[in-house]
């Protein structure tokens, strides 16, 4: 009779080791590859200058972001060198 209760123990403890902590384990982190919290916004760099500005701010032109008309419309606007 004791052998019956120390193998149910023994393999309930096994279940918990395998589901219960690796469950906790499978768990995804909060916070990561996901969009930014509310609240904040989605920066982009100035294609001209590399000032960073809220998307919302930016003028968008040829795929690329920019911080003003003048920088938008500015010849040689290659994205800049780190
Ligand atoms: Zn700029």
């Amino acid at each position: 009779m004791l052998k019956v209760l120390v193998i149910a123990v023994a393999i309930g403890l096994l279940l918990w080791l395998l589901f219960g902590r690796g469950a906790r384990n499978a768990e995804p982190p909060r916070g990561s590859k996901h969009s930014p919290p509310d609240g904040a916004e989605a920066m982009v760099a100035c294609a001209h200058c590399g000032v960073h500005l809220p998307r919302s701010e930016a003028l968008a032109a040829r795929s690329l972001h920019y911080c003003s008309a003048a920088h938008r419309d500015a010849p040689g606007d290659a994205p800049p060198h780190p």
